[in-house]
C-alpha cells in the first residue's frame, strides 16, 4: 500500500501543501494555518483526516467539500473519511495553558473599527465590575495600546521566579498590555507571526492567578490576533462595541460573524456615542425656578422645578439596535458622548471609579450585570 501511495506521489508532505491551498471560509488564512488540520492518516487507498471544528458549524461542510474536491483531482480514485472534533470550548480549565487554570471566565471586547471606543467600553466595564470581582484587563490592542494611558500606569512588569510575567495591578484590576513592554515605536513594524507569537504569550507566560473574568481589549477588526485566539483560548464570549452610525459600514457585522465562526457566543452590543445629553437648571430674572416647557428644533422638553434634561441624537443611525437584533443579542447600553469620559482616558482614571452616580455610571454598571448574570457568576 504504501508503495501504492509513492508511486501515486502522495504523502503528508504533498497533502499538507495541498490542504494549505484550501482558505478557510471569508479569511485569507488557510486551514492549515488555521489550525484546523489536526491529523492525517492514510490506509489501503484511503485517507482519513481530522479536523478541529464544530459539529454543527456551517462552515465545516463548506471545508470539507473543499478538501473532498482538491484531493480528488489530485487522487481520483483515493476515498477520503473525516473525523470532526469540536475545540476545547468554554473550560480553560481543561485546556492547555496552565496560566489560565484559575481564571474562570475570558470574554473578548470587540469592534469592526477603530475610535468607536472599544478600549473606553472595556475600562470602565471592567472597573465597575473590579468591586465585586477579580477581574484582569488584557489590551491586545498592539498597534494601538491604550490600557496604560486609560489607567494612567507607567510601571513596566516584573519577572516572577518561574519566569512569569507579573500582570501590573491597577485599581485592584491584573493588567497587561503591549504597551506595558515596548517603547512607543516598536509593535508598528511587527508581521502576522511575531503578533501571533506575542499574543500566545500573553496567555501562557503571564501569571494571571485567580480571576472571575479576563477582558480581552481585541485589536479592531478581523486579523491575525483573533485567530491565535480562536486556536488556543476558549473564550467565555465577546461583546461588540460600535457607533449609531458605524453599520452602514460592514465592519461591524464582519467582526461579528467573525465570532460565530469561532463558535464564541456574542453577549451583546453596547452603543457607544449614542446620544448626546445636556441637563441643567433654568431661573427666571427674579432667580426663581421656573416650570415649563424648553423647545429645541421639533422637540419639546419639560422644565420642572428648573431642571431639565435634553438628549440629542448626534448620529441618526441605530447601529447597535439593528446589530444586536441582526444578531439576536440584547443591546447591553447606549452610552452617550460625554466630555469627562473622554477626558477620564487621557487623564488615567477610569470614569467610573472618579464619578458616582451619573446615568454613565449605571450605562456600564448595566452591561456587568447582564454579564454577569450571562456567565453565571
Ligand atoms: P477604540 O478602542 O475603539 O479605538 P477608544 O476607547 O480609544 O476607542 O476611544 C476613542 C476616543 O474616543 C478616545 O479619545 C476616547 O476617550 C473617546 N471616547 C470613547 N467613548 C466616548 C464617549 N462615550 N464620549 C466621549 N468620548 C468617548
Amino acid at each position: 500500500i504504501y508503495f501504492y501511495l509513492l508511486k501515486l506521489g502522495m504523502d503528508k508532505d504533498a497533502i499538507i501543501s495541498l490542504l494549505k491551498q484550501i482558505n478557510y471560509p471569508g479569511y485569507n488564512r488557510d486551514i492549515v494555518s488555521f489550525g484546523i488540520v489536526n491529523k492525517i492518516n492514510f490506509s489501503d487507498n484511503t485517507i482519513s483526516i481530522k479536523l478541529n471544528l464544530q459539529k454543527d458549524n456551517k462552515d465545516t461542510d463548506n471545508i470539507k467539500n473543499l478538501i473532498k474536491d482538491l484531493l480528488t483531482k489530485t487522487y481520483p480514485h483515493i476515498k477520503i473519511i473525516f473525523d470532526i472534533h469540536s475545540p476545547a470550548t468554554q473550560n480553560n480549565s481543561a485546556g492547555e495553558i496552565k496560566a489560565l487554570n484559575k481564571v474562570k471566565h475570558i470574554v473578548a471586547i470587540a469592534s469592526g473599527k477603530g475610535g468607536v471606543g472599544k478600549s473606553t467600553t472595556t475600562v470602565n466595564l471592567a472597573s465597575s465590575l473590579s468591586k465585586d470581582f477579580k477581574i484582569g484587563i488584557l489590551d491586545l490592542d498592539i498597534y494601538g495600546p491604550s490600557l496604560q494611558m486609560a489607567l494612567g500606569c507607567d510601571q513596566k512588569p516584573l519577572m516572577n521566579s518561574n519566569n512569569m510575567l507579573l500582570p501590573i495591578d491597577s485599581y485592584g484590576m491584573k493588567t497587561m498590555s503591549f504597551g506595558f513592554l515596548n517603547d512607543e515605536s516598536a509593535p508598528t513594524i511587527w508581521r502576522g507571526p511575531m503578533v501571533s507569537r506575542m499574543t500566545e504569550q500573553f496567555f501562557s507566560q503571564v501569571d494571571w492567578g485567580e480571576l472571575d473574568i479576563l477582558f480581552l481589549d481585541l485589536p479592531p477588526g478581523t486579523g491575525d490576533i483573533q485567530l491565535t485566539l480562536v486556536q488556543k483560548i476558549a473564550l467565555s464570549g465577546a461583546i461588540i462595541v460600535t457607533t449609531p452610525q458605524d453599520l452602514a459600514l460592514l465592519d461591524v457585522k464582519k467582526a461579528s460573524d467573525m465570532f460565530g465562526k469561532l463558535n464564541t457566543p456574542i453577549m451583546g452590543v453596547v452603543e457607544n456615542m449614542s446620544n448626546f445629553i445636556i441637563d441643567g437648571k433654568i431661573y427666571d430674572d427674579k432667580n426663581n425656578l421656573v416650570n415649563g416647557i424648553l423647545t429645541i428644533g421639533n422637540k419639546e422638553y419639560s422644565i420642572t422645578n428648573g431642571k431639565f434634561e435634553v438628549e440629542l441624537d448626534i448620529f441618526k443611525g441605530k447601529g447597535g439596535l439593528d446589530e444586536s437584533n441582526r444578531l439576536n443579542v440584547p443591546l447591553l447600553s447606549r452610552i452617550p458622548l460625554n466630555s469627562e469620559l473622554a477626558q477620564a482616558t487621557d487623564l488615567g482614571t477610569p470614569y467610573v471609579l472618579k464619578h458616582k452616580n451619573t446615568h454613565i455610571n449605571e450605562c456600564y454598571k448595566n452591561i456587568g450585570n447582564q454579564i454577569i448574570k450571562q456567565l453565571g457568576l
